[in-house]
This record gives structure tokens, sequence and C-alpha cells, in this order.
């Protein structure tokens, strides 16, 4: 899909941004480690003279000089790893840290774009940079059962299980997760949490309400184009992207368009065999009214369907804190 140019230049200062940040780290930490270990600069030098004559043994074919700098070498290396690890430090940490150690923070592995840049791309694409912050507040680590009631803390520990699950076997198996339940019941908190850890591991993920992606899609179905001027654009990772999140299903205002765009971006990620996770108010009831028929047997035949417990956390939340 192509970026236009100054979409690609912005991602692109990004990662020279990250790779500045990551030299200037790298110095700031070399020069406190060599401070810190006056030892380690002349045994670096000789690691380096070392380097340089095995080369030129290589070089010169001289096989016997050749065996006889690599082991000095391995000596020295272990020499410096022994100094560094009487200082509480690594290897790893005379080495810079990248962002992505993948693609080193370039964007690229050859000549292919890496999974971070997809990431950038969708990002950017989506309008989806606050996503990031939002999953820092809510994921696994921060879930809490406490706003569930007795019965309902039972059902949900399974249905978190079963999260854990698509996630464990997302790369495995092609899955599909509906989640149903009331407003505030945890449905965008555990698609969130999913979210996180498929980005985590370096997924393409993509989300969406179901106001912004129909909005998209009739963007590129009429030519329109959107505030960021995303356009057609917007259809390749729709159907491509390893997960797509379509938030709060039903709350968008249903009509012809919107009921056969739903049916072909639910047929089309089955047929690539590309995940997708909705979340919906309605019960499969109303989503059949909705949606149609052909729509809904195709998600009762390919998805997992869980139903959340209980009724609005945040109104619960909200109570309990005016109450204390
Ligand atoms: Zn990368």
């Amino acid at each position: 899909m192509p970026l236009i140019n100054t979409q690609y230049d912005s991602i692109m200062r990004e990662y020279a941004r990250r790779q500045a940040r990551s030299r200037q780290e790298l110095e700031d930490r070399l020069g406190r480690i060599h401070r810190e270990i006056p030892e380690l600069s002349p045994l670096e030098d000789e690691i380096t003279a070392c380097q340089a004559g095995r080369v030129r043994a290589a070089v010169s074919q001289d096989k016997e000089q050749a065996e006889a700098m690599e082991s000095a070498l391995r000596d020295l290396v272990r020499k410096r790893e022994r100094l560094l690890s009487s200082h509480g430090l690594s290897p790893s940490d005379l080495e810079p840290v990248y962002a992505c150690p993948d693609c080193q923070d370039t964007g690229y592995i050859g000549a292919k774009k890496c999974h971070c840049f997809r990431q950038a791309e969708i990002d950017l694409l989506y309008h989806q940079s606050s996503l990031r912050e939002v999953l820092e507040k809510e994921n696994f680590r921060t879930f809490s059962y406490e706003w569930y009631e007795d019965g309902d803390r039972e059902i949900m520990r399974r249905n978190v299980m079963e999260a854990r699950m698509f996630i464990e076997r997302f790369d495995d198996s092609f899955q599909n997760l509906l989640l149903l339940g009331a407003v505030g019941t945890g449905k965008t908190f555990l698609s969130n949490c999913i979210a996180k850890e498929l980005m985590d591991t370096c997924h393409s993920v993509v989300y969406l309400t179901a106001f912004q992606l129909f909005e998209l899609l009739s963007q590129a179905a009429f030519g329109r184009e959107g505030s960021g001027g995303t356009g057609k654009q917007a259809y390749p990772y729709i159907f491509d992207c390893d997960l797509l999140i379509i938030d709060d299903l039903g709350t968008e205002l249903p009509n012809s368009f919107t009921v056969s765009q739903f049916f072909l971006c639910v047929n089309e990620r089955i047929l690539r065999k590309k995940s997708t996770l909705i979340s919906s108010n309605l019960d499969m009831e109303a989503l059949r009214n909705v949606y149609s028929e052909r729509t809904l047997s195709r998600i009762i035949s390919c998805y997992t369907i869980r139903q959340l417990p209980g009724s609005d956390i945040r109104i619960r939340k909200k109570l309990n804190a005016n109450s204390l």
C-alpha cells in the first residue's frame, strides 16, 4: 500500500530520531562504563588489534597465525566478560539498545519493510497513536475482577483465560472472537488486553470502532477523502492486518451500505484467514436482525462467541469513588 510522501517521511523521521537517541544513549553509557572501569579501554584496544591481526592472517592465508589470533581473541573476549561481570555488567551493556531489535530501528530488514514499519503505517493511517497510551493502562496486568459479582467473576475468569489462549494460539490457528455484553461490562478492556499482547509480539493490529470502520469503508467506496486523507488506502489493512478489532458494533447507524460492507469485511477476512475480534452491546437476535442472516451464519461458523457478564462497571466504579 503506497503511503503518500509526507506520511513516509514522517515515519522515516521517527526512525532517524530513534537511531540518534540510541546512539546518544550508547555514547553516554560507554562514557560512564569506561570511567568506572579504566582497565577496559586498553583491553578493547588489544581486542581490536587482535581482530586486525586475524584479518591480516586470513588475507595472507597464514593458517597457523589465523588460529593463534583466533585463540588469543577468544581469551581476550573472555577476559573482558570477566572484567565486566566483576562490575555487575555484561557484554550487551556495550551494545546499542533498539526499540526494534529486528530492524535495529531502520524500518527495513533487507529490502523488506519490518513489522514495526507496518504497524507505524497503520498507526498513522488510522490515527492510532493514542491507542498505545490506552494499552499501557488497559492490559492483562491491570485487569481486575473486583468489579464483577461472585458468579460473574468466575465467568469472567474463563473469558480471560480464553482471551489468553486466543493470543497463545494466534500464529498456529485461525480464530475469531465475538464478545457480547451490556455497556460497561469490560468488552473494550478485554479487547485492549488482546491488542496489547499481539502488538507487543510484532503483529499488525487495526483497532476501529464500528462507526470509524464504516466511515473508512464509505470513503473508500465513494472515493471521499477523510480528514487524514486515508481514502482508498484504508482498504488493504482492513482486510490484511493480522488482527482487526471492531469495537462497539451496533452503535453506528445501520443502513444497506453498512450491512453489505460488514458482510464483505467479515467474509473477506475469513477467506484470507485473518483474525477478527468484534465486540457488541447487541445480542445475537438483534445482530441477526440488523446485519442479515448470511453474515450471522458466517460469524456463527467461524467465531468463538462469548457473553460478558455483569452490568455497567463504569457506573459501579463511579458510585464506589463517590462513596469514598
Ligand atoms: Zn523493526
